[in-house]
């Protein structure tokens, strides 16, 4: 199934988001806390590429899996910056041949053995390009693409980063989703912004549950997200309790997600991090409310 026929539907639904393992010898543990999370019966689930210390080896695999013996629709994310033109032709040959219907189109961050080569070497050098190499494959693709509510950290300013997006969209991103907020606000502003440049997609923010205290400088250091105060608080006095700052932490991405739902958006994605737990619990959270069409 199709990720934008998922969202057209606009009922309440969530996604989760599981990344590759980083060793053959933690493959299975991952298999394992992939089956529990799609035991929950998520809209769709994601499998990054590389992302969160994962590696991009697994990815197509665990998203195959996850539709075929889970039944769970699912979104592979493909990164290109650090790849080479017959690389991604090959690997967009092999989503093909998986029967991967919806891809995830990122640049990928750059390493620092990449910032020290010559850009004009290097055969992506924006998602944009690899949109485009998708549609022209001529696959079968929904294409999604990554936004930034705060601002891309490569951007001089707003302004540029929304034209660039914009860019992503006419390529042919059907839909976008957020990095992380934990300020719906941002979300909202930014939401807003982009309708005003014409962006009419479907915008799904990102939600990151902070289960423990370490977590927080590594999301702000990978995301350079915002903490409101309230946020902070929550840490400075749960922190150096696992258990409470984990059901302080699950809390706190709930009310976002009910505060998300209560103004309008009707697909929220979880950052879940291979945690069946946490995304356990969100759903329980959400029991009476998720694949509910309420009337607006
Ligand atoms: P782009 O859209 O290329 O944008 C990157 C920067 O370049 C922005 O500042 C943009 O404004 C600018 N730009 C874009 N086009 C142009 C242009 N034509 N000219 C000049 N500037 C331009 N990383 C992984 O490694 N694996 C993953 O699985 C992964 N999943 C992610 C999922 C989500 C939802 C998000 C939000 C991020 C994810 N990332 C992942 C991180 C992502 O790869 C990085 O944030 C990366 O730095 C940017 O990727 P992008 O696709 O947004 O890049």
């Amino acid at each position: 199934m199709k990720i934008i026929d998922i969202l057209n539907k606009k009922n309440m639904s969530l996604s989760f988001e599981v990344f590759p393992p980083k060793r053959e010898s933690t493959f299975e543990s991952v298999v394992e806390a992939t089956e529990e999370i799609a035991a929950c019966h998520p809209a769709f689930m994601s499998v990054t590429y590389g992302a969160g210390g994962g590696t991009s080896k697994y990815t197509l695999e665990i998203a195959k899996n996850i539709k075929e013996k889970y039944n769970v629709p699912s979104l592979a994310h493909l990164t290109c910056v650090s790849s080479s033109r017959a690389t991604i032709k090959e690997k967009i040959k092999e989503m093909e041949e998986m029967g991967i219907k919806n891809v995830m189109a990122l640049r990928g961050d750059l390493t620092p053995e990449l910032e020290k080569t010559d850009p004009s070497t290097w055969d992506y050098k924006h998602a944009t390009e690899l949109i485009y190499d998708l549609k022209e494959s001529g696959g079968d693709f929904c294409i999604g693409a990554a936004c930034y509510p705060e601002v891309h950290p490569d951007s001089v300013n707003q302004k540029d980063d929304l034209i660039h997006l914009r860019d992503k969209v006419e390529a042919g991103a059907e839909f976008l989703t957020t990095q992380m907020v934990f300020d719906n606000n941002l979300f909202f502003n930014f939401m807003y912004k982009i309708r005003e440049i014409g962006v009419t997609v479907p915008i799904i923010p990102g939600i990151m549950p902070i289960t423990n205290a370490n977590q927080v400088a590594r999301a702000i250091k990978l995301s350079g997200s915002f903490m409101p105060q309230r946020f902070k608080s929550l840490v400075d006095y749960f922190g150096n309790d696992p258990d409470a700052m984990k059901q302080a932490g699950i809390a706190y991405a709930t009310d976002q997600i009910i505060d998300l739902y209560a103004n309008g958006i009707t697909n929220v994605h979880v950052y879940s991090m291979n945690k069946p737990d946490v995304a356990k619990t969100i759903m329980d959270n959400l029991s009476a409310i998720l694949g509910k069409d309420f009337a607006r």
